[in-house]
């Protein structure tokens, strides 16, 4: 089919939702191509999900072999992937228990209904979340989310939410009260602009929810599998939450997310408490497995910081000759150039010069490549942006 058949088919069968811009036929690594063979350099890897890069060899394989040997069992049986998988989490973060499920959503719903079966007793269900947040589109989940854009012409939302500013204790502890059961924060907001926590906020939090007996939640569903440089965002702040959510690297595409809960919270849910059909097939899991095993095997943990580093050192001396660049920011892979106006018209120039980026927040240029991208690959995104900038400039 061609490009505008495509296309046209696509306006004619597909609810509106997005605005998508290329049509992708194939990738591999860091790299795809659309439908006229026109090569890119994939700076955004599916918006956080291929952090091992397209078609991985490993992934490809165990997908492969697991496709043919078993799918789906439901959770009525029992099957080998899903407590190896559950294992490798454990063992990497909590040393807890897992509940998997199929998006980022969905394990961020997890952690809310988690909250509020651990806070029933207790009369406590309230959960705080931040302003200019980002934890999914199902009702409860985009309640969650401080942002009324996504809230628009969906109420009334569901009970049980307040908000509190991001990088700000006193705003979170005014928002506490006798009710609250958790509060639910991102180590890096995503979509809120690539905002990294402040390590002070992060402790606070961590001793305001000790002394006040509430829960605290990372969400680690776009900042989880390595792309800040640790298996988890929270991983670079000293502390231990009781729980938190994955899904976009987890599976490098496969759809899998999962709940991840410390000893405190490991058998809170009882059967018959939560379920979904799809969560923890043999063949999602066998898909996270490969991806766990592939960032521990090349090292990618360490190759996400050095090359984070090292972009965004560069990103930084671009943003320097330029008074309409405010900065560049990032923990890891997760990175943004700052604008001080609209970063749409340079993402559209960037995507024509053969690299995909997206802005965010109006202003902010994001970009999370995959976790295996090499100094050379660096280097010419980071020429691409330069020269990108330098045209817009004049
Ligand atoms: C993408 C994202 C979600 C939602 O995940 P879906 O798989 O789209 O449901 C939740 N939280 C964060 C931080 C995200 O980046």
């Amino acid at each position: 089919m061609k490009t505008e058949e495509i296309i046209e088919l696509h306006k004619k069968y597909v609810m509106p939702t997005y605005a998508p811009g290329l049509v992708l036929v194939k990738g591999k690594g860091s790299k795809v191509w659309d439908a006229d063979g026109k090569e890119y350099l994939d700076f955004l890897a599916g918006i956080a999900v291929l952090n091992v890069g397209h078609c991985h060899p490993a992934v490809v394989k165990a997908v492969q072999e697991q496709a043919a040997k078993l799918v789906h069992v439901s959770n009525l049986y029992y099957n080998e992937n899903q407590p190896q998988l559950a294992q490798a989490l454990s063992e990497r973060s909590l040393g807890g228990k897992c509940f998997f499920c199929n998006s980022g959503a969905e394990a961020n719903e997890g952690l809310i209904k988690l909250a509020r079966l651990w806070g029933s007793a207790k009369g406590k269900y309230e959960v705080i979340t931040m302003k200019n947040s980002f934890h999914g589109r199902t009702l409860a989940t985009l309640t969650a989310t401080g942002q009324e854009k996504v809230q628009k012409g969906f109420y009334p939302l569901p009970e049980g939410f307040k908000y509190a500013e991001f990088n700000n204790l006193e705003s979170c502890k005014a928002a506490v009260t006798d009710k609250t059961a958790a509060i639910l924060v991102e180590a890096v907001q995503g979509e809120g602009g690539i905002i990294p926590a402040d390590p002070a906020f992060i402790k606070g939090l961590k001793e305001l929810c000790d002394e006040k007996d509430i829960l605290l939640f990372f969400d680690e569903v776009q900042a989880g599998v390595g792309r800040t440089g640790k298996w988890f965002g929270f991983q670079n702040y000293d502390v231990q939450p009781d729980a938190f959510s994955l899904a976009k690297g987890l599976g490098n595409g496969f759809p899998i997310g999962a709940a991840v809960a410390s000893p405190k919270l490991s058998d809170v849910f009882q059967p018959g408490n939560h379920a979904t059909t799809f969560g923890g097939t043999p063949l999602a899991c066998a898909a996270a497995l490969a991806v766990i095993e592939t960032i521990e095997k090349e090292h990618l943990l360490e190759n996400a910081r050095k090359m984070g580093a090292l972009f965004l050192d560069k990103l930084q001396a671009i943003a320097a000759k330029y008074d309409w660049i405010e900065g560049a920011r990032g923990c890891g892979l997760m990175i943004g150039l700052v604008l001080k106006d609209n970063a749409a018209p340079l993402q559209k120039l960037l995507q024509d010069k053969g690299l995909l980026t997206l802005a965010t927040a109006v202003r902010v240029l994001r970009m999370l490549p995959p976790l295996n991208i090499t100094v050379k690959e660096v280097e010419k995104a980071a020429a691409l942006i330069a020269e990108a900038c330098e045209e817009l400039n004049s």
